[in-house]
């Protein structure tokens, strides 16, 4: 799994006021990338594809080199009290990815140059809640760890937070280049988290994005930099053999992770779940897919403005739930488990 590297940039005019903005340019330059300019990041036309299929997968290869203007940051409950807007989007092509529908008619990346205006933004956001402690979310809207090795703005993010005495920073990622974060002074104030999963679902519906044994073993990195860690498990996901697949993933963060890493662990625990406008979209993008999107089998929970959702039936996510937290108590006795949702 190489590091992403885009097919196609475009930059706003405006990007190249700032240093980050002229230094990928001349990054992409050197690389031999063809570079367009755009005048908004906000609405990228022509990328190329002769049907939309096409143009949602060369999308997913584009970076757009932007200025992030709306400096109002969106809330990031309940992990976080806000989401600290770095990139949008992803290179990844998980079948499930929230993105699909949240952001389905721009796909693109976007990478916004204007770190210095997010920092002061961010900063008074901590004064307006001091002496609270004020928690920032950088992957609410994109995998921020798998464009990184790029741009480098999620490194400058860690060390400014850990400059602070009351801001944290959180973010989760399914992909391994996380080499170059590895000596940031974070401070112990960002906790880094990975998305992790049985191996066939990593296999099957998560194409794009850093295997199963890459993922534990950055991890395992990632401990020894001395971060706090965490895990997202999601989706939880019934598939055959689906006990013995997520025991595989807990034999393996043990054997991987220095004992030390394991007294402040987190896990989040999602069960799939799917909507109606998902499950079309899922099956547009990725026809010959194997996730079960069953409506009969599931459970119809309620959503707000008619946004419900299908989940597994009670007795099936219950089974789910004590599995799995039995894992965490066998493996990582003092590990704290937020949610199951
Ligand atoms: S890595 Fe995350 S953000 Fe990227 S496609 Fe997969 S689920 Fe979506």
């Amino acid at each position: 799994m190489e590091p992403f590297i885009p097919q196609l940039v475009y930059i706003e005019p405006k990007a190249l006021d700032y240093p980050l903005g002229r230094e990928l340019k001349d990054k992409f330059e050197k690389m031999g990338i063809e570079i367009r300019e755009t005048t908004s990041h906000n609405q990228v036309r022509n990328i190329p594809g002769d049907n939309e299929n096409q143009v949602y997968r060369n999308a997913k290869s584009t970076l757009v080199v932007g200025v992030r203007k709306t400096l109002k940051f969106d809330t990031s409950k309940p992990s976080a009290e806000y989401a600290i807007p770095l990139a949008t989007g992803c290179m990844g092509h998980c079948h499930y990815c929230y993105l699909q529908t949240t952001m389905g008619d721009k796909p693109y990346l976007r990478t916004y140059v204007n770190l210095e205006d997010i920092f002061d933004a961010t900063m008074k956001y901590i004064k307006e809640r001091e002496p609270e402690i004020t928690r920032f979310e950088a992957a609410c809207t994109s995998d921020i760890v798998g464009l990184d090795h790029l741009t480098h703005s999620l490194k400058k993010t860690i060390e400014f937070i850990g400059e602070t005495d009351l801001g944290r920073l959180r973010f989760v990622t399914k992909y391994h280049h996380v080499d170059h974060l590895l000596d940031a002074k974070h401070n112990g104030n960002t906790r880094f988290r990975f998305s992790l999963n049985s191996n066939y679902v990593i296999k099957n519906f998560e194409p794009g994005t850093s295997s199963f044994d890459l993922r534990i073993e950055a991890a395992g990195k990632v401990a020894k930099a001395q971060y706090p860690l965490g895990f997202i498990l999601a989706p939880l996901y019934r598939h055959e053999g689906w006990e013995a697949g997520y025991l595989e993933l807990f034999e393996k963060l043990e054997a991987t992770l220095p004992h030390y890493a394991t007294k402040d662990l987190t896990f989040e625990l999602i069960q799939h779940r799917f909507t109606k406008t998902a499950k079309r979209t899922i099956l547009k993008r990725y026809p010959k897919s194997k996730l079960e999107m069953n409506e009969e089998e599931r459970k119809y929970k309620w959503g707000k403005y008619g946004r419900g959702k299908y989940v597994y039936k009670t007795e099936e996510a219950d089974e789910l739930k004590e599995t799995i937290e039995g894992y965490i108590h066998k493996f990582f006795p003092t590990a704290k488990t937020e949610y199951f949702t």
